[in-house]
């Protein structure tokens, strides 16, 4: 920037543009938002408008670029996406009264994870802000533990969670993987291992903040400053520490950044445990594309086409649509709460009268989690707060029709019940009908509610009259009877007289303009009936501005009620929404118990089912237990419905765990702690490393991960690499899981090996299964019907001769592979018949000196035997060697 003579205003926007480098200041220049200098070429680029000067003809022009101020939002939103952020700045006083340079001052800054606005949130899916606070790191092994916390200031929602133990980074990026957070915090540190493993997410913005934000005294203080209470435990917090440390940095962020933003409506903390719901991994949410289908870009609102969540979100609220979604990625794990649930989906599917009235009445329900944001956050409009009243005007309506209900779950939802009669009225007295969208139109105020605003209004409106009135007065008193009385934003009123009628104006008209054919003037009278109306209007506006900012504020005290009633409404439409689907689309209410078996009847996939025809997809039985079928190798030809089959067992049990009615015609769910899927050598995941690397991390990941209780889905394993190599793998792979000394898991294995299927009459508790295909004069007819029993051939060159590969090539291919077929016959076939025995065949054991400097307690040495300690393992190591 040029340090030569500076007008005010530029002074005055080098002055704010100070206190925010990194942001694009948005600085307001009467009608418009301009931006200057870096700010200016950077935005006019991404925002796709003119780069001008300001001043051309200065030797050093300052490039410029502007939006219309009435269009910034949709600006703003480009910038934000374009990563970068943007500080507003408005003019904070009327113009109009202004001594000299009207005062301007940032009244926002925009970052992706701070939204409240309506326009920039996306409505069916949370905006979170996180932070991430890691613990100590152990060599080699990683963190022993991390803290979680995460914000969504448009709703308030603030919780806290910790992953610990050898586990600890897996989990912690998993768990931000269903968060989706916009914006992630972390501590500038000099190691550069945590950044590393957060490489994985996409479409976050990663923020370095000092060290002392994480600090825990400090986080602690923050935390209990802003709760007002003298103890963190009452919200769950007893024990933790890097939990407080990531939530008072969050707090921290939101002071720093918005320093406007009152967080008044921000009121509790909630603590999440890891055992509250089903554990998934990123990797399983991807492959069971559950909220995002694969291959969707970004945020985009259509990536949830083809998704579970596509198929069940039929809430009617927005806010219902996102605890929907927390439903679909946090299933339940715990009996008696997935039951609760399923009673009241279950009502509600055969009670078809109350559901549809409920439904119903759930339309004029708005978002009242953000809309109580905005009120407490002082920046609800007047329409915002109309929507509210029409809101509350449902509750008595959805109270009625909850009370016909009988589930426990609809009778607790009832009586927490608040019908907010006294909230409705409150608006209801005050409010004008629908009114106007912004503080400034006037018109705000419902007659009869302030004598002043009846009184200002009723001024404002003679003396309009009075001035239509005066035409007909003054033409009557001149004689000239094309005389006109007009208004505009210049002079205000004024009387008109054409060019032919000049010679009968009176005297005391003061000539104010002339134009072609006539000429303006004022008269005395109508000056003073024009500053009883402006001024009148004047005071109207700004004593409905107050009185509107009074409601406000009286509402906003409301906050912790309208909170609560809208997660009563959420819950309400989300079970609404499931009885839906379950009548929709004949779903079953499963069985769901502590026991082990799954077992499905005439199964189907939630979503395949609906890119069909009804009746064109086939259904499938399942059975799945700890004892003879633990582990299930479905073996059949590429094409033939295996993948299919293994994502429709995991998403019916996952249906059933959220609460849901399942598409089967009879299932039992043993509950499942965790599912994992992998899927062998799929390209779309790989993002860049070898493909049959990604594959083998994963399942080592599983392996590590996997308990007892979990059910594990793999598909197509070891394809990544050479023949052979990829048998062996699969093999030992599936005789590892399946051996309840070594993991013992629930398993659906889905391979093209049919060697495998030998495995069944060696191991117990391993079946073979197949997807049943038909040749028929040389053609493959698929079944899509699982059946006992394993394949014997791959079909292979069917599979390619469908999808259209030249038939000389497929000609060709068929004489090779009876080549090949008959040199394997000669000789004996090369898979091991024999358990292998696992004792040494797990993870490879540390080596002993790393055991030992586990043990070594630091605290007990002097320095100098601690060095003595580390010379020693130094030369055993070098001995080694
Ligand atoms: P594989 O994993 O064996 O290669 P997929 O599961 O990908 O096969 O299925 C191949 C195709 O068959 C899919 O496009 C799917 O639409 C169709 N399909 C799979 N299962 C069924 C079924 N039970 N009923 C009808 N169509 C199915």
């Amino acid at each position: 920037m040029p340090s030569d003579d500076l007008t005010p205003l530029m002074r005055q926007y080098r002055e704010t543009k100070r206190g925010y480098p990194d942001a694009i200041l948005f600085f307001r220049v009467g009608d418009f938002y301009e931006m200057f200098y870096e700010d200016a070429e950077v935005a006019s680029r991404l925002l796709a408008i003119a780069l001008t000067t300001r001043d051309k003809n200065s030797p050093d022009p300052v490039p410029l670029c502007g939006v219309p101020h009435h269009a910034a939002t949709g600006y703003i939103a480009k910038l934000l996406k374009a990563g970068r952020t943007v500080a507003l700045c408005d003019q904070v006083e009327d113009p109009k009264l202004a001594k000299g340079l009207v005062r301007r001052e940032v009244v926002r800054v925009y970052t992706p994870g701070t939204l409240i606005d309506p326009e920039l949130l996306p409505p069916t899916a949370s905006n979170f802000l996180a932070a991430i606070a890691p613990g100590p790191r152990t060599a080699g092994t990683g963190y022993d533990g991390l803290g979680i916390a995460a914000i969504d200031v448009s709703t308030g929602e603030f919780w806290v969670t910790e992953a610990v133990g050898d586990q600890a980074e897996d989990r912690l990026v998993n768990e931000l993987a269903r968060l989706e957070a916009k914006e992630l915090l972390i501590p500038q540190m000099p190691d550069e291992n945590l950044p590393t493993c957060l490489a994985r997410l996409k479409d976050v913005r990663l923020c370095r903040e000092p060290r002392a934000w994480f600090a825990l005294e400090e986080a602690r203080g923050l935390l209990l400053g802003h709760f007002r209470v003298h103890t963190l435990d009452s919200f769950g917090c007893r024990g933790m520490t890097l939990g407080i440390q990531a939530a008072g940095a969050v707090l921290r962020y939101l002071h720093e950044t918005q320093p406007a933003v009152s967080l008044d409506h921000v009121r509790a903390l909630n603590v999440r445990r890891p055992d509250d719901s089903m554990y998934l991994d990123s990797v399983t949410i991807q492959n069971l594309e559950l909220v995002r289908s694969l291959g969707a870009p970004g945020d985009a609102e259509g990536a949830r086409e083809g998704t579970l969540l596509g198929v069940v979100d039929r809430t009617i609220t927005t806010m219902g649509g996102r605890l929907l979604r927390e439903w679909v990625l946090h299933p339940l794990i715990d009996c008696r709460a997935i039951r609760s649930r399923q009673a009241a989906v279950g009502e509600l599917k055969e009670r078809l009268e109350i559901r549809v009235q409920l439904r119903s009445a759930l339309r004029h329900v708005q978002d009242i989690a953000r809309l109580s944001s905005r009120i407490s956050l002082g920046v609800a409009t007047p329409r915002e707060v109309w929507a509210l009243r029409q809101s509350v005007a449902a509750f008595p309506e959805l109270h009625r029709h909850l009370l016909l209900l009988d589930s426990p779950f609809a009778k607790e939802l009832a009586k927490s019940w608040d019908p907010a009669i006294d909230i409705h009225e409150t608006i209801e007295q005050a409010l004008a009908p629908d009114a106007p969208a912004s503080v400034r139109d006037g018109g705000i105020i419902r007659p009869g509610y302030h004598a002043g605003v009846d009184e200002l209004r009723k001024a404002s409106t003679e003396g309009k009259q009075w001035i239509a009135a005066l035409e007909g007065q003054e033409r009557e008193r001149t004689g000239i009877d094309s005389l006109k009385v007009r208004y505009n934003q210049v002079f205000g009123y004024y009387i008109e007289v054409t060019k032919a009628n000049l010679q009968r104006v009176p005297p005391h008209y003061t000539r104010k303009q002339t134009l072609a054919n006539a000429e303006r003037f004022l008269t005395p009278e109508l000056k003073e009936l024009e500053e009883r109306v402006t001024g009148a209007d004047l005071k109207l506006k700004a004593l409905e501005q107050e009185l509107f900012e009074e409601l406000r504020a009286r509402l906003a005290r409301e906050t912790p009620r309208l909170q609560a009633m809208g997660r009563l409404i959420s819950t309400l439409d989300a079970l609404a929404a499931l009885a839906e689907v379950a009548a929709l689309h004949r779903y079953v209410r499963p069985e769901v118990d502590d026991g082990h078996e799954i077992r499905i009847v005439e199964g189907r996939h939630a979503v395949v089912e609906r890119l069909m025809a009804t009746g064109e997809f086939i259904p499938n039985d399942t059975r799945l237990d700890l004892e003879d079928h633990r582990l299930v190798i479905l073996t059949g030809p590429n094409m033939a419905g295996k993948s299919t089959y293994l994502r429709q067992v995991a998403l019916i049990v996952l249906l059933a765990q959220m609460g849901s009615f399942v598409p089967a015609t009879e299932a039992r769910i043993g509950i499942v702690d965790r599912i994992f899927t992998r899927v062998g050598a799929s390209d779309n995941l790989a993002g860049g490393q070898s493909t049959f690397m990604v594959e083998m991390t994963e399942t080592s990941n599983i392996l590590h991960s996997a308990t007892w209780r979990s059910l594990i889905l793999l598909d197509e394993i070891g394809r990544g690499t050479s023949t052979y190599d990829g048998l062996s793998i699969a093999w030992a792979v599936a005789e590892f899981i399946h051996d309840p000394k070594q993991l013992g898991a629930r398993t659906l294995f889905a391979t093209h090996y049919h060697e495998m299927t030998q495995l069944e009459g060696s191991h117990e508790g391993i079946k073979n299964y197949r997807v049943e295909v038909r040749e028929r004069d040389g053609d493959v007819l698929f079944l899509r019907r699982i059946v006992r029993g394993g394949a014997d051939k791959s079909y292979g060159i069917h599979v390619a001769q469908l999808a259209g590969l030249p038939s000389p090539i497929i000609d060709r291919a068929k004489q090779v592979l009876a080549q090949l077929e008959r040199a394997n016959r000669d000789s004996t076939a090369p898979v091991p018949q024999e358990p292998l025995p696992f004792a040494d065949a797990t993870l490879p054991a540390p080596h002993p000196i790393l055991e030992e400097v586990r043990q070594i307690d630091l605290f007990s040495m002097t320095p100098l035997d601690a060095l003595n300690r580390l010379a020693d393992l130094k030369r055993r190591l070098s001995s080694e060697e």
